[in-house]
């Protein structure tokens, strides 16, 4: 699984809440990408989630 985040995040910090394994919030979402193995299912939350659809599964 890959994880981007477009530049139409808004920090809103909703992707950190859901997943703070993964997502880091400061002023847009940043993905730590050694931690998106075993944390699909909360990833997969957090880009529905997204106010902006910033969250880009691939
Ligand atoms: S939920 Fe979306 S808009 Fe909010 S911080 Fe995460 S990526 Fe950005």
């Amino acid at each position: 699984m890959n994880v981007t985040i477009e530049n139409s995040c808004i920090g809103c910090g909703a992707c950190e809440s859901i997943c703070d394994a993964v997502f880091h919030v400061e002023a847009q979402a940043e993905v730590n990408s050694s931690a998106i193995a075993g944390n699909e299912d909360c990833i997969k939350e957090a880009a529905g989630a997204c106010p902006v659809s910033a969250i880009i599964v691939e």
